[in-house]
């Protein structure tokens, strides 16, 4: 039944509750705060996002020093990579949406700071600037990738400072290359094709993150290859992180509902769908003082979670009132 508490956490997880707001007396569920863990800051309009159910972002390729000028503590939350990280002439050096302000074209493998074009000098100016992941370009579709020696060096530096390596990857044999450097997330789930058991079991021991973005192949292979790939990894338990690399494309900032709906159907549904969208990562800890609000009636049903998530809004939690317990 649609008021009971313990078929709403089983539906959507522990911290699901029923509550209204305290102005407007508007009835609905409370949930964590929700992070889209793939983003593009510069290409979209912010504002949108807190009222569309976004509290916290991760940006994924931007400008190092537009990014390291934000407030701290503002709603939406901003953890960021910083400048892409690739080879001379690699993706995305060159296109429209990407500025040489974010794009670091690596044509040194050292490992020694300072070095011009160095692979640690690049992972270090992110540092600087506040950079919570590095991004790495591997994508063999469209130019140069950087080499062997480039890219253990990128990975090396980026674990000396603390910083997971998020990596893109697209390609045959891409997302095996990253997860043999060492790559600690992928930015896309792998799309090239499927990338079997063995990959996902790697994948699943090495405690890797694959961020979804399951709505975003144009190409019907490359959507179904990602869902097959995820729905692989989260069965052995992977650690699945809803991203849907908005500012790709136009489409409505806030929760993306196709990007929902894929991943209710590669099998993250209910609870471990909200776990998705709620996993603070990279950061320890959801931003404070906020609540996603769902108003109206609950779902009763997994078949409704991923519709019903559409409504999602971001309220100061002060502003909720929980009746029950
Ligand atoms: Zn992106």
């Amino acid at each position: 039944m649609p008021g009971d508490p313990f078929a709403l956490r089983e539906l959507l997880g522990p911290d699901a509750a029923l509550c209204r707001r305290a102005i407007t007396g508007e009835h609905g569920v409370s949930l964590p705060p929700f992070t889209d863990h793939h983003v593009h800051l510069h290409l979209i309009d912010e504002r949108a996002l807190a009222p569309g159910g976004i509290a916290a972002v991760l940006d994924l390729g931007g400008d190092p020093v537009a990014l390291a000028q934000r407030p701290a503590d503002a709603i939406p939350r901003v953890a960021y990579a910083g400048a892409f990280l690739t080879a001379p002439g690699g993706y995305p050096a060159g296109r429209p949406w990407a500025p040489p302000q974010i794009v670091r074209e690596i044509t040194d493998a050292s490992t020694h700071p300072g070095v011009p074009g160095g692979a640690a000098t690049a992972v270090d100016e992110q540092a600087s600037f506040g950079a919570s992941v590095i991004k790495i370009a591997l994508n063999s579709t469209t130019g140069p990738i950087p080499d062997a020696d480039a890219l253990a060096a990128i990975v090396a530096t980026a674990r000396e400072r603390g910083l997971p390596v998020v990596a893109h990857a697209e390609g045959e044999g891409m997302p095996q290359l990253a997860a043999e450097a060492g790559a600690d997330a992928f930015a896309h789930t792998p799309f090239s094709g499927y990338v079997g058991r063995a990959f996902i079991a790697h994948a699943v021991a090495a405690g890797q993150v694959w961020i979804s973005t399951l709505a975003i192949p144009d190409d019907p292979d490359a959507a179904e290859s990602a869902r097959v790939n995820l729905a692989g990894f989260a069965a052995a338990g992977g650690r699945v992180l809803y991203g849907t690399d908005l500012g790709n494309g136009d489409r409505p900032v806030g929760v993306i509902a196709e990007e929902v709906t894929a991943l209710d159907r590669a099998g993250v549904r209910g609870a471990a769908l909200i776990a998705a969208m709620a996993d603070p990562w990279p950061a320890a800890a959801p931003p404070s003082g906020v609540t996603t609000f769902v108003p109206g009636d609950p779902p009763t049903h997994l078949d409704e979670v991923a519709e019903w998530l559409r409504g999602a809004t971001v309220v100061p939690s002060e502003e909720l009132i929980h009746d029950e317990c």
